[in-house]
C-alpha cells in the first residue's frame, strides 16, 4: 500500500495543494494522502499564522469530497504547556509506526519548502524514512533540488552544473534517499496571495474550493485585525517551557 503525508500550513488550503495532490495520487498509485496542518509550523514560528481549528476546518472542508484525501490531526496543539513545533521527522515516524513494512511512505513537498530540509530537523532521517515527492514551482531547476540536500547527502558541484537551467523532473536517487521530482502542475497560486485578496477584499474564490471560500467569507478570518497572530502570543509560555526542556537539541531554525 502507498501512502502520503502532505504537511503545510495550509493557511488556506488551496487549488495548488489539491491540484498537486491530485497528480501525485494518480502518479504513484496512492491509497491515501495524509494532509497534516502544522500547529506552529517551526519555519515561520516569527511569522502570523491562522490558530489550528481554522486552518484544519478549512483542510477538512477542502478534502471532504475526496475519499482518499483524510485530515489529519497529527500535528494537532497538545495541552497548552506541552505545545511545541511541529517537526516533521515525528511526524513521519508517528505515520511509518502505523503501516506495514511493505507500504511505502511518501512524503510530498512543494520545491520552495524543500529548498530548506537542510535546516530542517534530523533531515537526513527524514530524507531516508520516507520518498520524498518534490513539486515543482515556477522558477526553481533541477540543480536548486540537488543544492539543498543535507551536505553528507549533496553531490558535488561538477555534477549538478549541467542541470542549472533544466526543470526538475524525474527520479534522483543518492544511495538510500529517493526524490520524485513532480513537474509544474501549472496552479500558480499560494496562501500568501489568497490571504492578501481575502484582506483587500479581493475575491480569492478563484483559487479555493467554493467551501473554504465560504468558510473565509463567513469568518472574516483574513480581516485586518481578525485571527492571525505569530507563534509566540499563540502558544503563550507553552513555547518556553518546551524550548527550556529541549535546551542543546538541534531545532529546525
Ligand atoms: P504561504 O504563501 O503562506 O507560504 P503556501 O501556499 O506555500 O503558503 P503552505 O501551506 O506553506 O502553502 O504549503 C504546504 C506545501 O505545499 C509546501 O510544501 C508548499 O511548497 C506546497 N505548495 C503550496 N502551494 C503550491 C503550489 N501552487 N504548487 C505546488 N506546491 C505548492
Amino acid at each position: 500500500m502507498n501512502v502520503a503525508i502532505f504537511g503545510g500550513t495550509f493557511d488556506p488550503i488551496h487549488h495548488g495543494h489539491l491540484a498537486v495532490a491530485r497528480v501525485v495520487r494518480q502518479q504513484f498509485d496512492l491509497k491515501t494522502i495524509y494532509f497534516v496542518p502544522a500547529d506552529i509550523p517551526p519555519h515561520k514560528q516569527k511569522s502570523a499564522f491562522s490558530p489550528y481549528h481554522h486552518r484544519y476546518a478549512m483542510v477538512a472542508l477542502a478534502t471532504a469530497g475526496e475519499k482518499d484525501f483524510i485530515p489529519s490531526l497529527m500535528e494537532a496543539p497538545g495541552e497548552e504547556a506541552l505545545r511545541a513545533p511541529s517537526f516533521s521527522i515525528e511526524t513521519v515516524r508517528r505515520f511509518r509506526q502505523r503501516l506495514k513494512r511493505s507500504d511505502r511512505l511518501f512524503f510530498l513537498i512543494g520545491i520552495d519548502a524543500f529548498l530548506d530540509i537542510a535546516k530542517w530537523r534530523e533531515p537526513e532521517a527524514l530524507l531516508r524514512d520516507s520518498e520524498f515527492i518534490v513539486a515543482a514551482r515556477p522558477g526553481y531547476s533541477l540543480a536548486d533540488v540537488a543544492k539543498a540536500l543535507p551536505e553528507s547527502l549533496r553531490p558535488r558541484e561538477e555534477v549538478t552544473r549541467p542541470f542549472a537551467g533544466q526543470a526538475a523532473r524525474g527520479d534522483m536517487v543518492f544511495g538510500d534517499v529517493t526524490l520524485h521530482l513532480l513537474p509544474d502542475t501549472h496552479e500558480n497560486v499560494s496562501a500568501t496571495q489568497v490571504r492578501s485578496a481575502a484582506a483587500a477584499g479581493r475575491g480569492a474564490q478563484r483559487w479555493l474550493p467554493d467551501s473554504v471560500a465560504e468558510y473565509i467569507r463567513k469568518t472574516h478570518l483574513y480581516k485586518p485585525g481578525h485571527g492571525r497572530s505569530a507563534a509566540g502570543s499563540q502558544a503563550k509560555t507553552g513555547l518556553h517551557v518546551v524550548a527550556r526542556r529541549r535546551r542543546g537539541r538541534h531545532e529546525d531554525k
